[in-house]
């Protein structure tokens, strides 16, 4: 027997039909490339977003199609991505911090048909112009006053939408046609397309804006610093919809001290972020004797938390960290740590052991880890495994590479190796590829750069497992100082002294000036890897198993 209650399809375009019918005069704040400060309102959004879409119907562009974007956190950007995908096509964000020739490359894969980018990227678009074969529009995201002088033929974006009405009804379509677009990083091999659906979007933003994931109502004013030109600013453009929260985005200024105007001026309550960003604006507040008047939560995520990043936003500055992990396949939002009721009366230390872990699924999503038989390991906060998931926004098949399915029984293989506790709390211990293997034993490298990060004198920290003649691998703690430190190798290694088993202590320190930071801020440790292979070679050290 069927249940008798309405069809109706899990759209994107029903998240801007919602937030425009109920949060209409809820506000969006934008700085933009222009310099200046841009507010509207959801409804003003909404009207935008129909008039593009017509645009973009103009333009040629059908459904199914690709209309790539190459632009930052802003209200055009949030405009293409209600009109691009509600009309029916396909949301491309494009990273600008890839190289150019995976840019060209990307492009081509998805066959992008229409390319929009802030002012800003001109620079880059130029250079890319001849590879661009599949784009029949390149569409610049800003008014007539600021069109660029180029030798490409550009649209202009404000053109495009002053020249349309809104009378425009959003099609109803299968919930299970896709939506957007993004590729993964790509740090080995050519990147991996990642394509979601209406349905996996919707649920995503539903999951997302729970109590116990980034726990998003009306009454916030959210600022993304997680860029909507990957995995859809962490969902947070929908989720803000979903709950008619205010948001502000902050352009391309993401600099500790333009975050720290801007949280101050709009008053945010809540944000998310990579912890590279939130180590600037943290460096920020503390040299200036800083405050914040309005903040209340960030969630921090994309790589390990350092606990002493954690502690710092609690203690020092009453800011409630949760702690999330994801992946580009995971739409991103996989787990957060957020506290139970029993959890919260604990001390502080102990809690804070907990939030620094990255945290419980929420319904929608499945964790387990495996060994390498693939049998699952005890739930004993103790076992670490390979990290599997699944769930309805969980990616079942990379975009164009049919018929090479990368799940293992059903199961979504993360590459990540985990634990996961009694309570449901899972913790990375490393990224596989990461993972020191010392004398056939494996050392954490989050953990230990978890404990350099504590040290008040070091700003940054990659801990990799460098080649050892006795040993294998062992531990080099490659480190970037606080401005005017002076510290040397024995005083970092002796605070490692009782905080890890004695043969987990790095080998060897470097320092220097700065890390390679990925595309989405992450630390690159294979070109340190690179750097330091034979480290460990000419030296006889680590003898310490
Ligand atoms: P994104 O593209 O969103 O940065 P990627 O797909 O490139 O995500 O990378 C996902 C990987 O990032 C995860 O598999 C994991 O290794 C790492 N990661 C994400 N969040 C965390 C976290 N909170 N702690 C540790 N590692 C994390």
């Amino acid at each position: 027997m069927l249940g008798q209650m309405m069809q109706q399809p899990l759209l994107i375009s029903s998240l801007l039909q919602h937030a425009e019918r109920h949060h209409g005069r809820q506000e969006i704040v934008s700085r933009r490339t222009e310099g200046d400060i841009h507010r509207y309102t959801f409804a003003d959004m909404a009207s935008r977003s129909r008039r593009l879409a017509k645009a973009l119907r103009e333009l040629g562009v059908e459904a199914g199609e690709r209309v790539g974007t190459l632009a930052w956190n802003g209200y055009r950007h949030l405009e293409l991505y209600f009109a691009a995908s509600g009309s029916g096509a396909v949301l491309h964000t494009l990273n600008p911090r890839l190289h150019p020739d995976q840019l060209a490359w990307i492009v081509e894969h998805a066959q992008d048909q229409v390319l929009c980018f802030d002012l800003t990227f001109l620079p880059q678009i130029e250079a890319l112009a001849g590879r661009l074969a599949s784009v029949r529009h390149l569409v610049v995201m800003t008014d007539r006053a600021h069109m660029p002088a180029s030798g490409l033929s550009l649209v202009c974006y404000e053109d495009l939408v002053g020249a349309q009405d809104d009378h425009y009804s959003w099609p109803a379509f299968d919930e299970n046609l896709a939506s957007s677009l993004c590729y993964t990083s790509g740090t080995t091999g050519n990147p991996k397309g990642v394509l979601y659906s209406h349905r996996s979007t919707v649920l995503h933003a539903y999951g997302g804006a729970l109590p116990d994931s980034m726990n998003l109502s009306a009454s916030d004013c959210v600022l993304p610093v997680v860029p909507m030109f990957h995995v859809n600013a962490w969902g947070l453009p929908y989720s803000a919809c979903m709950v008619g929260a205010k948001i502000v985005f902050p352009g391309p200024a993401l600099d500790g001290k333009s975050l720290y105007d801007l949280f101050e001026a709009e008053q945010v309550t809540m944000s998310a972020g990579v912890p590279t960003v939130w180590q600037g604006l943290l460096d920020h507040v503390i040299a200036g004797g800083l405050r914040f008047s309005a903040m209340k939560r960030t969630v921090i995520g994309g790589s390990a938390c350092p606990l002493a990043m954690l502690r710092a936003f609690e203690e020092d500055y009453g800011i409630h960290v949760i702690h999330g992990w994801g992946m580009t396949e995971t739409s991103p939002f996989g787990s957060a740590a957020v506290l139970t009721g029993a959890q919260r009366c604990l001390p502080p230390e102990q809690r804070y052991a907990i939030q620094a872990k990255q945290g419980r699924c929420v319904f929608g999503i499945d964790l387990k880890v495996v060994d390498d038989s693939g049998a699952e390991l005890p739930r004993d906060g103790a076992s670490a495994g390979h990290l599997l998931v699944r769930g309805p926004w969980v990616l079942a098949q990379y975009y164009r590479q049919d018929g090479d399915s990368p799940l293992v029984d059903g199961w979504f293989p993360t590459g990540d190796i985990a634990t996961i506790d009694a309570d449901g709390f899972m913790q990375i211990t490393d990224r596989t590829k990461d993972v020191i293997k010392s004398g056939g034993e494996w050392i954490s490298s989050i953990e230990l750069e978890n404990i350099a990060m504590g040290h008040p004198e070091v700003s940054m920290a990659a801990c990799i497992g460098v080649a050892h003649a006795k040993w294998d691998e062992r531990p080099l703690l490659v480190v970037v100082r606080k401005p005017d430190s002076a510290m040397n190798r024995e005083q970092l290694l002796d605070y490692f002294c009782g905080k890890i088993a004695k043969w987990w202590t790095p080998d060897d320190v470097v320092f220097v000036d700065e890390i390679p930071l990925g595309a989405t801020g992450k630390m690159l440790k294979g070109p340190l890897r690179e750097r330091y292979q034979r480290h460990f070679l000419h030296a006889h050290q680590g003898n310490t198993h």
